[in-house]
């Protein structure tokens, strides 16, 4: 089946994001070099949303935080609650496995210095859109920053200056509840403006609110 929530290997609606593929491919013609897909099944009720893919992590291995700094404490949050065996190297074949929680980027191309522009998180936004439209049992969204925390109020159709972001905060949204968390970056962790204890709150949210 055409899984419609996904972006064509080779789409081209952002020509910088395209371009930038180009190069990659002709530079390391091994790596993943394509919009990365969402990791997880479409039956869970924990939906994480990212940036996009990191240039040596996802964007190299094909699979969202995998191979990056971010992945190591994400995947490692999501072990510690139950969403996640323990199996996580860093690979596409390491033989990880989510539990009820799936993870999705807002742009599913790697932009360039981990930046992309407002045009491609828009042109991107249709696919966000339809994969929380294909979760339908979906409770808790849980956005990874800003720029995921604002499309996924685009792609729900809700107004920006009704909902801020904030760390910790949990906004009720139609019916899910949408929780915001700084990114797991490493630039965040080494600033010190998000620590392991801040980022295990916000997972620790989300299990009540999914198990209530
Ligand atoms: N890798 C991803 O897939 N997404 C991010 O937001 C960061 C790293």
């Amino acid at each position: 089946m055409n899984k419609l929530y996904e972006p064509k290997k080779n789409c081209n609606k952002c020509k910088r994001l395209f371009n930038f593929r180009k190069k990659n491919i002709s530079e390391n013609p091994d790596w993943f070099n394509a919009p990365v897909p969402n990791f997880g099944e479409l039956n869970s009720t924990l939906l994480i949303v990212g940036l996009a893919p990191g240039l040596k992590g996802a964007n190299k291995t094909g699979r969202p935080f995998t191979g990056d700094y971010a992945g190591d404490l994400l995947y490692k949050t999501l072990e510690k609650f139950g969403f996640s065996n323990d199996l996580y190297h860093g690979m596409l074949n390491d033989g990880l496995r989510l539990y009820n929680c799936s993870i999705t980027n807002a742009v599913k191309c790697v932009p360039p210095q981990n930046k992309p522009v407002s045009e491609e998180i828009k042109n991107c936004n249709q696919f966000l859109k339809l994969t929380i439209e294909n979760h339908k049992n979906l409770k808790v969204i849980i956005a990874l920053g800003l720029v995921a925390h604002n499309s996924v109020l685009s792609a729900l159709c809700l107004k920006q200056k009704l909902y801020k972001f904030k760390h910790g905060s949990e906004h009720k949204l139609k019916d899910l509840t949408l929780i915001d968390s700084y990114h797991c970056s490493r630039y965040n962790t080494n600033t010190g403006r998000l620590n392991e204890k801040m980022f295990k709150e916000v997972f620790l949210k989300a299990k009540n609110e999914i198990e209530t």
